[in-house]
């Protein structure tokens, strides 16, 4: 039967284009670029001819065309046709093929319906699309499989397709959710597509703007998305993306693992041929899970004891689901954030190289044509999986270096990799905008663990380490410098805008009351404010400060000062 190598209008990533075998021929319905792109990846060692019947000349429709053309001509021994509806598309196509596209006359056969009706063909249907293309624009009436197809192409209207359309015909008509005259409306469409289908007619949609949006509105009527086409996985395939996957990571200077995150989840998909993939990772301490990459919207978080990666986690097994809305594991809420419908999920526990559990890689299908098969995908996963652990691994341990456990503030390692990811430019005077910073420091703090204790210290030391986190607007950010030393940046802030800030901070902690093993004291801090310098190095930058703080140590604590003494 007919399968889509794209069901997405012209500014989606994969256009409408679809196809059918005959035999040994394959016949393909259009052919733009990102069809172009998975049939160069395909395994056509079965294949011996290739037509491609053309609806109409926009170029979501044929710009894959030329290209096909010359990969078949200048590596495979694969004949070409293409066969247009009508003489003058076929002259059109002429054109684009021989004098844009520069491809040989010999290269590949040019007809159309007419001069070479092929059996597979019953009719080219005329129909009305857009108005530039006035008697250029079809659809086709096919015998596929000994089954009447109809295949409307992008039209605006139904009519002329209604002769060919019987009880048992397979419909797949183009829809669109936003009304433009050129293409069928599905508000307009829902009875017409409600009566086929109560009548036996298979309707499937394509040439779609908005999947959701379209699912959503045909809900309950019987019509389906065109199926989609699911390469079997090439080598080449997968060269690709490890190809990138490694030249990703011996480049990375980031200090963050999206990057390849990014890459083992397309790996996955590509690998199985999975909709969508994703990693979570594992907060034992927060017994939270959070997804670190490919989800398409920010951090999704979730209880570790809930949901189907929960279970995978805890009972340390692939677990897979092809029926997840009967599923009590499976949780809901993401589709319900996302807008996707999942069709099925398979989640694999990874583990680090002691054999810990700390995350887990899911992947999902919104199609229900394909589930998933817990042995044969859990084994083709398995290498990314592999990595995905390792990555996790490496990833919480740069976390953990990066930050203080005790006050959960970043510490000084991650205060220069802040500083040298995002505020290298200010150093280097590459912005007009400011970068200011106040260093402060907890006052007679060593009387603080004499007198109540070390534990009551740490208390102390995370309470204001709270206070200095509240305090930080967006794009400001507290460091534990050392000891009862902190140290808080600030983009876009002048050094009046620091000094003020740092004094409305230090009254806040002045009026404060610290924990301290049992009781509640009262404690201070004084501040050295710096906006700085640009040519001058970090070190040198944080030294001004210092120097600042010390001078209010010396004049009597409790103050914030920001000019040199
Ligand atoms: P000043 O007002 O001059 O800053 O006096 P101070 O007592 O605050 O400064 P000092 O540098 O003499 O003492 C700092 C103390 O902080 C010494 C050290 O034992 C203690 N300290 C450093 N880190 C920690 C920690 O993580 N927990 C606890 N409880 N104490 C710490
Ligand atoms: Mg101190
Ligand atoms: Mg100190």
């Amino acid at each position: 039967m007919i399968k889509f190598f794209g069901r997405g209008a012209a500014f989606c990533d994969y256009n409408n284009s679809s196809f059918f075998m005959n035999g040994s021929k394959m016949i393909l319905i259009d052919c733009p670029m990102s069809t172009f792109h998975k049939i160069r990846k395909m395994d056509l060692s079965d294949v011996d001819a290739i037509d491609i019947i053309v609806t109409h000349t926009h170029a979501d429709h044929i710009n894959g065309i030329a290209m096909l053309i010359d990969l078949l001509w200048f590596t495979r021994n694969l004949s070409i046709t293409v066969i247009a509806p009508n003489d003058a598309v076929k002259e059109d196509i002429r054109f684009a093929l021989e004098r844009l596209d520069g491809v040989g006359a010999d290269w590949y056969k040019l007809t159309t319906i007419d001069e070479e009706k092929p059996a597979y063909v019953k009719a080219a249907i005329p129909t009305t699309h857009s108005e530039q293309l006035a008697g250029r624009c079809f659809g086709y009436a096919l015998d596929v499989d000994g089954k009447n197809v109809v295949y409307t192409g992008d039209t605006n209207t139904i009519e002329p397709f209604l002769p060919y359309i019987t009880d048992n015909t397979i419909l797949f008509m183009e829809i669109s959710s936003i009304y433009v005259p050129v293409h069928l409306f599905i508000d307009d469409m829902l009875p017409f597509i409600k009566e086929q289908t109560a009548r036996g007619v298979k309707v499937y949609l394509m040439h779609l703007d908005n999947e959701e949006a379209i699912l959503a509105k045909v809900e309950g009527t019987g019509a389906q998305l065109a199926p989609l086409y699911r390469s079997n996985i090439t080598p080449e395939m997968i060269y690709e993306i490890t190809d990138q996957l490694y030249k990703t990571t011996c480049n990375n200077t980031e200090n963050d693992h999206n990057a390849i995150f990014g890459y083992l989840t397309a790996l996955g998909k590509a690998i199985i041929g999975a909709d969508r993939a994703s990693f979570w990772k594992w907060d034992k301490r927060r017994h939270e899970l959070w997804t670190t990459a490919a989800t398409g919207v920010d951090r999704i978080v979730m209880p570790d004891n809930k949901g189907l990666v929960g279970k995978a986690i805890t009972n340390k097994c692939v677990v897979v689901t092809n029926d997840p809305y009967n599923d009590p594991d499976f949780n809901s809420a993401v589709d319900k954030q996302t807008g996707y419908v999942t069709k099925s999920v398979m989640v694999l526990p990874v583990a680090d190289v002691n054999g810990e559990f700390i995350g887990a890689f899911q992947l999902i299908n919104k199609d229900d044509e394909k589930g998933f098969d817990i042995e044969e995908d859990a084994r083709k996963l398995s290498l990314p999986a592999l990595i995905c652990g390792l990555a996790l691994e490496s990833d919480t341990f740069l976390d953990d270096a990066h930050h203080d456990r005790l006050t959960k503030l970043k510490n000084r390692i991650g205060f220069y990799a802040d500083f040298s990811k995002k505020y290298m430019k200010y150093l280097e005077g590459n912005t007009d905008k400011p970068l200011s910073m106040f260093i402060c420091d907890i006052d007679k703090f060593k009387l603080v663990n004499d007198t109540y204790g070390h534990n009551a210290g740490d208390q102390v030391l995370e309470h204001a380490a709270k206070l200095l986190m509240e305090s930080c607007e967006e794009g400001e950010n507290a460091y534990r410098w050392g000891g009862e030393e902190f140290i808080i940046l600030m983009p876009d802030t002048t050094l009046e805008e620091a000094t003020a800030k740092a004094e409305k901070l230090r009254k806040n902690i002045e009026a404060s009351e610290f924990p301290a093993d049992g009781v509640m004291i009262k404690k201070t801090m004084s501040f050295g404010v710096a906006q700085f310098v640009p040519g001058k190095s970090i070190e040198d930058n944080v030294s001004i400060a210092d120097g600042r703080l010390y001078t209010a140590k010396e004049t009597g604590r409790n103050k914030v000062v920001s000019t040199d003494a």
